[in-house]
């Protein structure tokens, strides 16, 4: 589950489960689901931190 933190000046979205409740990075646990624009976001970044991988042909 992608969540979004709701804390002012936060809105951290990371890959939280129903154990893991709280923020990474602030620690609160002002939480609430990601939305579609906010996991796009996520998975963007989650891409981009991964190596580029190489074309084969
Ligand atoms: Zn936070």
């Amino acid at each position: 589950m992608i969540y979004s933190c709701q804390t002012k000046c936060c809105h951290y979205i990371f890959l939280g489960s129903e154990q893991q409740r709280a923020c990474p990075d602030c620690g609160k646990t002002q939480l609430r689901p990601a939305n579609a624009a906010e996991r796009a976001e996520f998975f963007r970044r989650y891409t981009a931190a991964l190596p580029p991988r190489r074309r084969s042909g």
